[in-house]
């Protein structure tokens, strides 16, 4: 079986990646949307095992030291990374993976994994971002401007990257990284197990 494609979503905070990985996963249910490890308290209405799993730094780093994370990254003074083994069980079983996840972390997985294919995701504009943040309300005033100053951090970043959209749209920001899915479906490398030739 072809294994499914190693998608990275990355983008600031509050430009909308967790409703476009929703909205992605609806559309094909047999997408693999990696749930992180945090040592992030829960926010309110978020539930272990389906936003994040919640944990200690004793054992976050436990889980680093045994080579369980495929990736991590150090934000606003958090720890988040991807447990390897989800990701490598669902991709093997032929579903895409989709790792919500920041610049740092992304460009690890690049490292590791070449042919994962990093899409970052853009706000129509800064001002427009930080309508976004303060309206989401899950932030006070200065985690917003924390979040603020890291975007603009990480929007130098977007180069880096293999794709960029901008979501000013949700509809179209999804249909662009189908659109993606698609065409990467149609490298060379992917049709290798069905296609072998001598
Ligand atoms: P939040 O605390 O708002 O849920 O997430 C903060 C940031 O951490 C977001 O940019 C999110 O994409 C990123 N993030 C979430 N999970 C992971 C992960 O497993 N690894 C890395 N590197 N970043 C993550």
């Amino acid at each position: 079986m072809t294994p499914g494609l190693l998608l990275v979503i990355s983008g600031p905070s509050g430009v909308g990646k967790g409703t476009i990985c929703k909205a992605l996963q609806t559309l094909d249910p047999t997408i693999y949307l990696s749930i992180s490890m945090t040592t992030r308290p829960p926010r309110e209405g978020e539930v272990e095992g389906r936003e994040y799993y919640f944990t200690s730094e004793a054992h976050f780093r436990e889980l680093l030291t045994r080579g369980q994370l495929l990736e991590w990254a150090r934000v606003y003074d958090f720890y988040y990374g991807t447990p390897k083994k989800a990701v490598t069980e669902a991709q093997t079983a032929g579903r895409d993976v989709l790792l919500e996840i920041d610049v740092q972390g992304g460009l690890k997985v690049k490292e590791n994994c070449p042919e994962s294919i990093l899409i970052f995701v853009l706000p129509p504009s800064l001002d427009e971002l930080s309508r976004r943040l303060a309206y989401r309300n899950t932030e006070n005033k200065d985690q917003v401007s924390v979040r603020l100053r890291w975007a603009e951090k990480e929007l130098h970043c977007y180069k880096q990257y293999d794709y960029a959209i901008v979501n000013d749209r949700v509809e179209n920001a999804v249909s662009k990284i189908q659109a993606i899915i698609a065409a990467e479906k149609c490298r060379p490398r992917y049709l290798e197990d069905l296609w072998p030739v001598p």
